[in-house]
C-alpha cells in the first residue's frame, strides 16, 4: 500500500523533492523537516496546517524507509505579546507580563502547568499524540537560555552589518499588502496568523550605536523593552538600558544566556544550526519582504540553505458563528478531536494540496463529509461498498493514497472504531437518546438485525464524536424532541390518503424493523397508495411520487417530533421504537 501511493499525489511529490535535495545537502543523514508553533495561547485549529503539512511529507518518507526528524519548535522563548481574550483563569493582571518570555508568564489560575507556554503547549501535544504526529519537540527557552546557539549569536553580531544590509533592502518597500485570494480570511484565521512565531516580523532595531539582531531580556524586570547601547567584538562585552524599568547593565555575550536573536535572525539560523529542508509557512511568511523570503538571504551568513518551503492556505472552520457566541474562542485541534475522529481530520488535510484552502466542519457539513469519508473508505477496501449503500466502484489513485495517509502512518494504522456506523445515524440515535446508553444500545442493535451490535465499545469512539457534536454544536432548535403524546387534533384531521398511508406503514413495521427495511418501507408507501409495486425504481415512476413522498414524510416528522424535518426517518422510526411509533400514528 504505501508504495503504490508513491507519485500520486502532492504529498509523494514533495517527498521525492524533499529526498533529494536531502541526499544533495547532507548525504546519508537523517532527512529534516520542521514546523513552528507559538504557545501564546490556545494553540488555534487554524495552526494544525503548520504541523500536519511536513507531517504528512516525513510520513511518506518514513514509509519509503528514510529516517525522518520532524521537529516541532516550540517558540516558546518568544515574547508575550498581548493577553488573549476569554481564557479561563486569566484576567487583566495578565498585562503585567507583557515583554516577558511566554515561559515566564504565570500559567492561567487552576492549571496544572508550570507556565503560560506548557500549558497551552500541553494540549496541542495530547492532540499531536492522538493524531498520529511523530516529531522531536524543541524548547527554543531551552535551546537558549542553556547557551546552545551561543556560537551562533555571536556569529550574527559580528556580521550585524551584513544582516542589517540585507534587511535594509526591505525597509524601504512598503509593507506587503494581503494577497487577493485572502480575501475571506476570518476571524479565526486572523487569530491563527497571529498565533504563528513570525507574527512579530521583527527585525531588531537601530539605536545611536548601530543596529544589532539580538535583544537581552532584561535583569531586572525580565521584558524584552531593551536597547543595546553598546558591544563590543573582540570582549563579547554588551551594554543594554531596559526602557520599561529603568534598568542597565553590561554583559558578557560569550557567558551570557537570557535574550534570542530577533525573528528574522532567528529563523535562518535554525533552519542552518538543524539542517532543515523542508518548512512550510503561511501565506503571511512568503510575501516580498516577508520573514521566508528575508530568511533565504540572511540562511547564507550562518551558511545554510533555506529550506523547501511551500505556501500553504489558511483553513477556515464552518460553524463558527455559533461557536464564538457560546464559547468565546476558536476552537483548537483537541476541540476538533472532541467530534471528529483523528483519521477524518487528518484526511481533510491529506486531500488538498498545501495552497488549497478548505474548511473543516463543526456545523451540519460535518455529517456529509462524514458520509463521503465512509463511502471512500467502502471504495478502498473494494466489494464491501454496497454495505453502506454507496454505488460501488474503484476509487482513484490520489485518492487512495489519501486515505492510506489518514487512516495510519509508517508506525501503523490508528486506532479506530470497530463497527463504523454513520455518522449521521449515530448522531441522530445520540440525539434522540439524550445520553440514555442503554436505549441507544438497543437502536444500533436493530440497525442489522442480521448482525447486530451487541455492545456500544463496538461503535466506540465514533459514537462518542457524534454524541459530543449533538450535545456541543447542534443548536436547541435543531435538537429533536420526540412527541410525548400523540397529535390527536392532527390524527382527526387527516383525510383517507394520510389514513391509509398510516396504516400502510404501521402494518409493515414489524417485518421491516430494520434500517434497510424501514428506508424500504418509507419510501415504499407512497408507491403502493399510487398503485405501483414498493420495488418499483424511479424510472418506473411518474414524478408526482417525489411530491407524495415529500408530503408522507412531512406528516411523520409532524406526529413523530412535531416539526417539518428531523433525522432521517428509518433512524427516527428506530430510535422511537416500534410500540411509541404505533402510539404516535394512532394505532
Ligand atoms: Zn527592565
Amino acid at each position: 500500500m504505501a508504495q503504490s501511493s508513491e507519485t500520486t499525489d502532492w504529498v509523494s511529490r514533495f517527498a521525492d523533492d524533499v529526498i533529494e535535495e536531502s541526499e544533495r545537502r547532507a548525504p546519508g543523514k537523517p532527512v529534516v523537516v520542521a514546523s513552528g508553533l507559538s504557545p501564546s495561547g490556545p494553540i488555534h485549529l487554524g495552526n494544525l496546517r503548520e504541523v500536519m503539512t511536513p507531517h504528512l511529507v516525513a510520513d511518506e518518507i518514513r514509509r519509503r524507509g528514510y529516517q525522518v526528524r520532524h521537529l516541532i519548535s516550540w517558540d516558546d522563548y518568544d515574547r508575550y505579546r498581548k493577553v488573549p481574550a476569554g481564557i479561563a483563569g486569566v484576567d487583566e493582571s495578565w498585562a503585567e507580563h507583557i515583554g516577558k518570555p511566554l515561559t515566564s508568564v504565570p500559567a492561567p489560575k487552576g492549571s496544572a502547568f508550570p507556565n503560560w507556554a506548557e500549558h497551552f503547549k500541553s494540549a496541542m501535544v495530547e492532540a499531536l499524540a492522538e493524531l498520529g504526529v511523530e516529531f522531536d519537540g524543541i524548547s527554543q527557552t531551552a535551546q537558549y537560555t542553556s547557551g546552545v546557539y551561543r556560537e551562533q549569536i555571536l556569529h550574527a553580531m559580528k556580521h550585524r552589518g551584513d544582516i542589517d544590509a540585507i534587511l535594509d533592502q526591505y525597509r524601504t518597500k512598503k509593507a506587503p499588502g494581503k494577497k487577493p485570494q485572502q480575501k475571506a480570511v476570518d476571524e479565526a484565521e486572523l487569530e491563527a496568523e497571529e498565533g504563528s512565531g513570525a507574527a512579530a516580523e521583527d527585525d531588531g532595531s537601530s539605536g545611536s550605536a548601530g543596529y544589532f539582531p539580538y535583544k537581552p531580556y532584561c535583569g531586572e524586570c525580565g521584558k524584552d523593552l531593551t536597547t543595546v547601547t553598546s558591544y563590543d567584538d573582540d570582549t563579547t562585552e554588551l551594554s543594554y538600558t531596559c526602557t520599561a524599568c529603568g534598568f542597565g547593565e553590561t554583559v558578557r555575550l560569550s557567558e551570557f544566556n537570557r535574550g534570542k536573536l530577533v525573528w528574522k535572525v532567528d529563523w535562518p539560523m535554525r533552519w542552518a544550526y538543524e539542517g532543515v529542508i523542508f518548512e512550510p509557512s503561511g501565506v503571511d511568511h512568503s510575501s516580498p519582504g516577508s520573514s521566508f523570503q528575508v530568511g533565504g538571504q540572511i540562511v547564507g551568513i550562518f551558511e545554510g540553505k533555506q529550506p523547501i518551503g511551500p505556501m500553504y492556505a489558511f483553513v477556515g472552520i464552518s460553524g463558527m458563528a455559533k461557536m464564538s457566541s457560546s464559547r468565546g474562542g476558536v476552537p483548537t485541534p483537541g476541540d476538533a478531536l472532541k467530534i471528529m475522529e483523528p483519521q477524518l481530520l487528518r484526511w481533510l488535510y491529506a486531500r488538498r494540496r498545501p495552497n488549497q484552502s478548505f474548511k473543516i466542519a463543526f456545523d451540519q457539513e460535518i455529517q456529509r463529509l462524514y458520509d463521503e469519508w465512509d463511502k471512500l473508505a467502502g471504495k478502498v477496501a473494494g466489494g464491501t461498498s454496497q454495505a453502506i449503500g454507496t454505488g460501488g466502484g474503484s476509487a482513484l489513485p490520489g485518492d487512495v493514497a489519501a486515505y492510506t495517509r489518514a487512516v495510519g502512518t509508517a508506525a501503523g494504522e490508528l486506532p479506530k472504531t470497530p463497527r463504523p456506523l454513520p455518522y449521521r445515524t449515530l448522531a441522530s440515535v445520540a440525539d434522540i437518546t439524550a445520553g440514555h446508553q442503554d436505549q441507544a444500545l438497543r437502536i444500533l442493535s436493530e440497525l442489522d438485525p442480521a448482525n447486530p451490535i451487541t455492545d456500544l465499545a463496538d461503535a466506540r469512539p465514533r459514537y462518542d464524536k457524534a454524541e459530543a457534536w449533538i450535545n456541543t454544536y447542534v443548536p436547541a432548535d435543531q435538537r429533536t424532541i420526540v412527541r410525548e403524546e400523540p397529535d390527536a387534533e392532527l390524527l382527526k384531521s387527516l383525510d383517507e390518503e394520510g389514513r391509509e398511508s398510516l396504516r400502510l406503514l404501521v402494518d409493515g413495521l414489524a417485518d421491516n424493523w430494520s434500517l434497510d427495511g424501514l428506508t424500504h418501507l418509507v419510501y415504499g408507501v407512497p408507491k403502493v397508495r399510487a398503485g405501483f409495486s414498493a420495488d418499483a425504481t424511479a424510472k418506473e415512476l411518474p414524478p408526482e411520487i417525489k411530491t407524495a413522498q415529500r408530503t408522507f414524510f412531512a406528516l411523520l416528522y409532524h406526529l413523530l417530533v412535531g416539526r417539518d424535518t428531523g433525522p432521517r426517518l428509518p433512524t427516527l422510526l428506530l430510535a422511537v421504537g416500534q410500540e411509541r411509533v404505533r402510539a404516535l400514528l394512532g394505532e
